[in-house]
């Protein structure tokens, strides 16, 4: 049945890398649903996966035969992905030689707009992004937390259906990292895009999520969903109610012991 508020649906969604003899199973039968306007966090620790699944439904990557993937309730070739949603890669991709306007309209310059089309509807979102007179300045002129809004900022200006984010504050010290969370919090509720963003850090994936995916290593598998009922908007006073910690024991609890289980393994 076509479930019409489903975004995204994988099913049995696998990925071997074949090295040479020795194959890598990356990813084992993930199943995954997302909802409309949800903001899912999915995290994992290093090598479990998550870049992995990000390029297949990013169109980059190929999966297994067998695995299947449905946007807005529509089956999908997963050779014909590219362009279907909006992407921001683990690393910022910015072009050193682009001012920050002209990065952040790449994707859409890329799409088929004139660079003067693209800078019109690029205008606009530069406040809000935290860039206002920073347009003419250039990737390297910029801190750590800025480069990364410009790169945000050019995927929430490829206005797609569903939104992937691969660690997009990892880089950076702690005392951004938990502004930018705010603040991308802020934007998310002003635009309602449908998100599913990969982190590492157990903290940021309940302070941001409407649910935690957990992902365990060796092969790459979801093993916990995780609903996340803390009222919105959220703010730092939530990282230290009984809920917030009661949920960060959980799953703590599950990260370890699948941890423990492939390093024993
Ligand atoms: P994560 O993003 O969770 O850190 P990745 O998806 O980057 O993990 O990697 C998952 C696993 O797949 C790792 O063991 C990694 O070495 C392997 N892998 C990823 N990309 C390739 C590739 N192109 N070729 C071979 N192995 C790969
Ligand atoms: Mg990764």
């Amino acid at each position: 049945m076509i479930d019409a508020t489903e975004r995204l649906r994988l099913s049995g969604v696998s990925k071997t890398f074949d090295g040479s003899g020795n194959a890598t199973r990356a990813l084992s039968e993930v199943n995954v649903s997302i909802k409309e306007g949800e903001f899912v966090t999915l995290i994992g620790p290093s090598g479990c996966g998550k870049s992995t699944l990000f390029n297949i439904v990013a169109g980059l990557l190929v999966p297994d035969p067998g695995g299947r993937m449905f946007l807005n309730g529509a089956e999908q070739a997963f050779d014909h992905l590219l362009g279907k949603v909006a992407f921001m890669p683990q690393r910022d991709l910015l072009l050193p030689w682009r001012t920050v306007l002209d990065n952040a309209i790449l994707a859409i310059e890329i799409e088929g707009r004139s660079k003067k089309e693209a800078r019109e509807l690029a205008r606009p979102m530069v406040r809000e992004f935290g860039l206002g007179g920073f347009e003419t300045h250039y990737p390297q002129q910029l801190s750590g937390g800025m480069r990364q809004r410009v790169a945000l900022m050019r995927t929430f200006l490829f206005d797609r259906d569903l939104m992937l984010l691969d660690e997009p504050f990892g880089a950076l010290d702690a005392l951004t990292r938990t502004m930018m969370q705010r603040w991308l919090l802020d934007i998310w509720s002003r635009h309602r895009r449908t998100i599913i963003f990969v982190t590492h850090d157990i903290d940021e994936a309940i302070f941001l999520g409407d649910r935690v995916l957990v992902m365990a290593a060796r092969p790459g598998r979801v093993t916990l969903d995780e609903a996340i009922a803390l009222p919105r908007p959220r703010d730092a006073a939530v990282l230290t109610t009984p809920e917030f910690m009661e949920t960060k024991r959980k799953l703590l609890s599950v990260i370890e012991s699948e941890s423990l289980k492939s390093f024993n393994g």
